[in-house]
């Protein structure tokens, strides 16, 4: 839910960067520490050149659970911040500079189709099952795990989330990235054949009684994107240039392009292994253009590309601009809260539990 939504308007898109930055950093002196800035990997550099904490969805969510500022202005995208707000108490609010910032993996599950076929797994099987939604989804189908018995998951823990449930359970429902599932299923030893498909718009989700009861992972039909941009001639292509070039993947990418990388993790993953790479070195990562570029420019001294001949980009990250969080600060500063983002609070307690138990995930 969002309060008070309102369109960046057209006097703050006209004005110059410069004119830009300064009204922000004016907002931000003015609100003090009332105002924490969370930005994501995968802004722009000229927009997470304000964060005040920049991270991966799993680090910016342990960062909001323990944050006492009141104001959290948080650039990224709209899951992203009802994350916090479910994480963070009563008293504080959470605010997004676009609220048209959402993700198109996030979409690709419903809470009403996600219900029928837990229904219809349970059909065919009476085996406990645990639900995993990837933080990449919205705050009901959080609750829909935290009142199942399940969890959320990010891309840097989802092994440790998969290891929960199996400790609990034989099979996982897990939606609604597809990819993040398979990859880290296949990682931890699960066979293809026991990972199946579900597609929400199939009856048992196009698949017999024999697969369901054989499965133990159930995926939903669901993907990133920008991740599917990625592919596996152009890793081929790159070897062929360069056999020492490393390829090292977002686990959103599928399967395939996963198997021929040499590395695969999440954004933080990436730059922890970039960071700390031998001078010299070639990188070829495939995931969002901005944090490859990022990485581009801190690493001077080793050669970092994009696995792909354009650059593929967030569309719904770069909703986020340096006008929409100028005009963001300046309403809060003048004491007007637009763009908050505000969960149900018919969710907030069950998406709650389902996200503690990934916060006390050992990883
Ligand atoms: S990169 Fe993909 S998963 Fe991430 S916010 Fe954009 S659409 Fe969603």
């Amino acid at each position: 839910m969002n309060i008070n939504p309102l369109a960046v308007p057209e006097s703050y898109r006209s004005l110059s960067k410069d004119e830009l930055n300064r009204k922000i950093r004016v907002a931000k002196e003015k609100l003090g520490k009332r105002l924490l800035i969370l930005g994501h990997h995968y802004m722009t550099d000229e927009v997470i050149a304000h964060a005040d904490e920049r991270g991966d969805s799993f680090a910016l969510a342990k960062i909001a659970s323990r944050t006492t500022a009141e104001m959290i202005v948080f650039c990224g995208v709209h899951f992203m911040a009802e994350t916090a707000d479910i994480v963070t108490s009563k008293n504080q609010r959470v605010f997004i500079p676009d609220v048209n910032a959402g993700c198109f993996l996030a979409d690709c599950a419903r809470i009403e189709d996600v219900e029928r076929a837990w229904a219809e797994i349970h059909e065919v099987h009476f085996f406990k099952t645990i639900p995993i939604t990837y933080v990449n989804s919205g705050a009901d189908m959080k609750a829909f795990c935290g009142e199942n018995g399940g969890l959320v998951c990010t891309s840097s823990n989802a092994e440790a989330a998969l290891q929960w449930a199996f400790e609990r359970c034989d099979r996982v429902f897990f939606f609604p990235d597809q990819h993040l599932g398979r990859n880290t299923a296949f990682k931890m030893g699960i066979p293809l054949d026991e990972i199946i498909l579900w597609d929400p718009d199939e009856s048992r989700g196009g698949n017999s009684r024999e697969k369901i009861e054989k499965a133990r992972v159930l995926l939903w039909d669901g993907f990133c994107d920008v991740h599917q941009e990625f592919d596996t001639d152009y890793i081929d292509k790159l070897k062929t240039e360069d056999s020492s070039v490393r390829i090292i993947v977002h686990p959103e990418c599928d399967f395939d392009v996963a198997q021929a990388a040499d590395f695969i993790g999440s954004t933080a993953y990436i730059i922890k292994a970039i960071e700390t790479a031998e001078s010299g070195s070639h990188w070829a990562v495939a995931t969002e253009r901005n944090l490859v570029n990022r990485l581009k420019n801190s690493y001077p001294d080793k050669r970092i590309e994009i696995v792909q001949s354009y650059e593929p980009y967030c569309k719904t990250m770069a909703q986020i601009t340096l006008a929409s969080l100028a005009f963001q600060l300046d309403q809060l500063a003048g004491e007007k809260p637009v763009n908050q983002v505000l969960v149900e609070d018919r969710f907030v307690e069950a998406a709650r539990t389902a996200l503690n138990r990934m916060l006390e995930l050992k990883i």
